[in-house]
């Protein structure tokens, strides 16, 4: 698989290279793979098979791997899970990153229920960016998809804004037939708030994703539509991520489309995921995979976790297969961090 200028690249170069030439420089980090929501397309409803808090790695074997990556040349983190805010004290490890050498950007996945109570927290302890999962503005619709309270959410998102996060990303999963009719309601409300909005493509992920893509709407047609109403123009925004931005013309409105099924987008992936219990997991969408827990609680040394780290890049696969082979990934989103 590693061929001659592949293994050059990796002598010659501090930073990390993927067997494909992709720099990653970009690290998911999933704190818990517990949620207070229950997204039909996420996670199976009554699931309890959750990790065992043993297995969790600590704020202090987090810091160890994060500082690792950063000095192998990542320079953005973004907390998720799970909910990232059922973790306790999450604030106290967001502000233990964001003083890494190397890592500059801290950012933020979250569904904004505790973000009432947390937003300044964390914006004080140096996160920045968020990204806000709303599939819905009507609160009936709310409950169906997840189970919870739009207020608290709203409630959330507000105390986000107050608190100075710039961007607010919000993300809406587009599910056929349940909220693809509030399109144009959600521009109206991020055109309100200055938030920024992504269209989220449904994925395969377990027997839960794979369930709601019976659900599956291409968001080319949704740019289509949105195209009738709104003069889009082209449009970039920070972050490095995988949507394909258009800009409302005439205002600050960017909206991105995350389509990894009609127009996957593995050419450009930096990335890699960190899961809560410890493993590195090289693509969203296929099972390679290395364990780092076991080699961090045999009290492996600093130069051994840059080693495995280089070791779980060359397992990253060229692209996923969620379009031809829609059953291979077993785990849900939840427990690998979206
Ligand atoms: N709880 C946080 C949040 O709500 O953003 C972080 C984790 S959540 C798993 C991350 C994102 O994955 C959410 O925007 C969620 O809607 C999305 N997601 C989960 N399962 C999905 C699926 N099968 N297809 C597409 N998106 C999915």
């Amino acid at each position: 698989m590693a061929d001659l200028s592949y293994t050059q690249a990796l002598m010659s170069d501090n930073s990390l290279l993927d067997p494909f030439g992709r720099r990653i420089e970009y690290v998911r980090v999933s704190v818990t793979d517990r949620c207070d929501l229950r997204c039909f397309y996420c996670m199976p409803p009554g699931f309890k098979d959750f990790e065992i808090p043993e297995h969790w790695l600590s704020f202090e074997e987090i810091e160890r791997v994060v500082a690792a990556f950063g000095r192998l040349g990542t320079r953005r983190i973004r907390l998720t899970g799970g909910e990232p805010l059922v973790r306790k004290d999450l604030p106290v490890l967001a502000r233990r990153l964001a003083v890494l050498p190397g890592v500059n950007d801290i950012s933020l996945s979250t569904n904004a229920t505790r973000m009432a109570r947390h937003a300044q927290e964390l914006f004080d302890a140096g996160v920045r960016r968020i990204n806000v999962s709303l599939d819905s503005l009507k609160p009936e619709v709310f409950k169906e998809i997840t189970g919870g309270k739009l207020q608290k959410v709203l409630d959330g998102l507000m105390a986000s804004k107050a608190a100075g996060f710039k961007p607010i990303k919000i993300n809406m999963v587009m599910i056929g037939g349940i909220n693809d009719g509030e399109v144009e309601d959600m521009v109206d409300f991020c055109l309100e708030h200055g938030f920024t909005l992504r269209f989220i493509e449904t994925m395969p992920m377990g027997d839960t994703g794979r369930k709601a893509t019976g659900h599956f709407v291409d968001l080319q047609d949704v740019k289509a539509r949105l195209a009738q109403r709104f003069d889009l123009v082209p449009g970039v925004m920070p972050g490095g991520g995988p949507a394909r931005y258009v800009q409302v013309a005439g205002t600050d409105l960017h909206i991105g489309f995350i389509t990894p099924i009609s127009q996957h987008f593995c050419g450009t992936c930096n990335r890699v995921r960190l899961s809560v219990d410890g493993t590195i997991y090289t693509c969203l969408g296929d099972e390679h995979k290395l364990a780092l827990r076991p080699r961090l609680r045999a009290g492996c040394s600093d130069a051994d976790i840059e080693d495995a780290i280089r070791e779980a890049i060359a397992l990253k696969p060229e692209r996923h297969e969620f379009r031809e082979n829609p059953d291979k990934i077993v785990r849900f989103m939840s427990m690998t961090g979206g």
